[in-house]
C-alpha cells in the first residue's frame, strides 16, 4: 500500500491537470465554433460536433459550450475555472442565465445587462455550489433563471423532456386536452402530445415540405416557362427535392464524407446561386439545414 501522503499529492496534482484541459478544451470549441470547422465536418451544431464526436453527454456537452461562451464575454473568467474557485456547471448556468435575461430585456425593450452587471454576478458565483447559483439568479431575475429546456434519454427507449411553460400554453394545452378526450382519453402529456405531433406531421408532411431557403419571400405558384428563372420553387418541384434528398440536410464533409443528415430547419438550396443564373429545377436544388445553407453561403462570397 502507497503511503497516504504522496497518493493524496498525487491526486491534487492530476485534478490540477484535469482542470487545465477542461479549460484547454473551451479554447478549443471556441475555435472548433469561430472557424466553423464544426460546419465543414458536416455538424448543424457544435453541440453535435461535442456529442457525436468527441463523445460528450448532452449535459456535458451543454456545460463545456456555455462555459466557453460565458469566456467569450468574460475572459478574465478563465483563471477561476482553473483554480476550481468556478465550476462548470456554475458557469454554464450563469451562461444561460445571461443569454435569458437578455432575451427577455430584448422583448421589453430594454437595455442588455451590461458587461459589468455580468462581470458582478459571475464574481458572486466564485465559490458557490449549484444550489447557491440557482438561488442568486433567482433572486436577480425569477424568469431568466428558470430551469434550461432539456431532454435526457432513459431507458426502454423512452426520454424525458422537460421544459417550462407559461400559463397561456398551459392554459392551450389544458383545452387540447379536453378537446381531443376522445383520442387520449388518459389525459396525460404524452397522450396529447402524441396526437398533437401526428395531426401535425399529417398536416405539414402533406405541404410543401420544408421552409424555403433564406431568400425566398413567398411560396410558389409559378406555372409558366418563366419558372425555373425565378426563385419561387414550385410545389412539386420541392416534393420530388424533399422525397430525393430522404428529408434531411445533404451537406457531406468532402474528407471523411460524413453527412450532415439533419432535419432540423430545412431549406431548398440552389446548388448554383440563382444570383450566379442557377436555376429553380430539381437538378439545381438541394436540401441543406440552416447552418449549411449559411455555411456554403459564405464560402461562395455569397451574403445571405
Ligand atoms: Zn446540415
Amino acid at each position: 500500500m502507497r503511503n497516504r501522503e504522496i497518493v493524496l499529492l498525487e491526486i491534487l496534482k492530476a485534478v490540477a491537470e484535469e482542470r487545465q484541459s477542461q479549460l484547454r478544451v473551451l479554447y478549443l470549441l471556441r475555435e472548433v465554433e469561430c472557424d466553423g470547422h464544426y460546419l465543414e465536418m458536416g455538424y448543424p451544431s457544435l453541440f453535435e460536433f461535442a456529442t457525436q464526436s468527441l463523445g460528450y453527454s448532452a449535459g456535458a456537452a451543454h456545460r463545456r459550450i456555455q462555459s466557453m461562451r460565458l469566456l467569450k464575454t468574460l475572459p478574465e473568467m478563465a483563471s477561476k475555472i482553473e483554480d476550481g474557485g468556478l465550476s462548470l456547471c456554475v458557469a454554464a448556468k450563469t451562461q444561460s442565465f445571461f443569454r435569458s435575461e437578455d432575451q427577455k430585456r430584448k422583448s421589453e425593450g430594454s437595455a442588455k445587462l451590461s458587461a459589468q452587471a455580468k462581470q458582478e454576478i459571475a464574481h458572486s458565483m466564485l465559490g458557490a455550489s449549484m444550489r447557491e447559483c440557482e438561488k442568486k439568479l433567482a433572486e436577480i431575475s425569477p424568469a431568466s433563471a428558470l430551469p434550461a429546456e432539456k431532454t435526457r434519454e432513459l431507458s426502454l427507449g423512452k426520454a424525458l423532456i422537460q421544459f417550462t411553460a407559461a400559463q397561456e400554453l398551459l392554459e392551450k394545452l389544458e383545452k387540447l386536452k379536453g378537446l381531443l378526450a376522445h383520442q387520449n382519453p388518459d389525459g396525460s402529456y404524452e397522450g396529447l402530445f402524441e396526437v398533437l405531433a401526428d395531426m401535425a406531421l399529417k398536416k405539414v408532411g402533406s405541404a410543401a415540405g420544408p421552409a424555403l431557403s433564406n431568400n425566398d419571400a413567398q411560396v410558389a405558384s409559378v406555372s409558366t416557362v418563366e419558372k425555373s428563372k425565378s426563385r419561387s420553387i414550385p410545389v412539386e418541384v420541392k416534393r420530388r427535392v424533399f422525397a430525393r434528398d430522404g428529408g434531411c440536410c445533404t451537406y457531406k464533409d468532402e474528407k471523411t464524407g460524413k453527412r450532415c443528415g439533419s432535419r432540423f430547419a430545412l431549406q431548398y438550396d440552389h446548388a448554383k446561386p440563382f444570383s450566379w443564373g442557377g436555376e429553380t429545377s430539381e437538378a439545381n436544388l438541394r436540401l441543406r439545414c440552416r447552418s449549411h445553407n449559411a455555411y456554403t453561403a459564405r464560402k461562395m462570397g455569397l451574403n445571405n
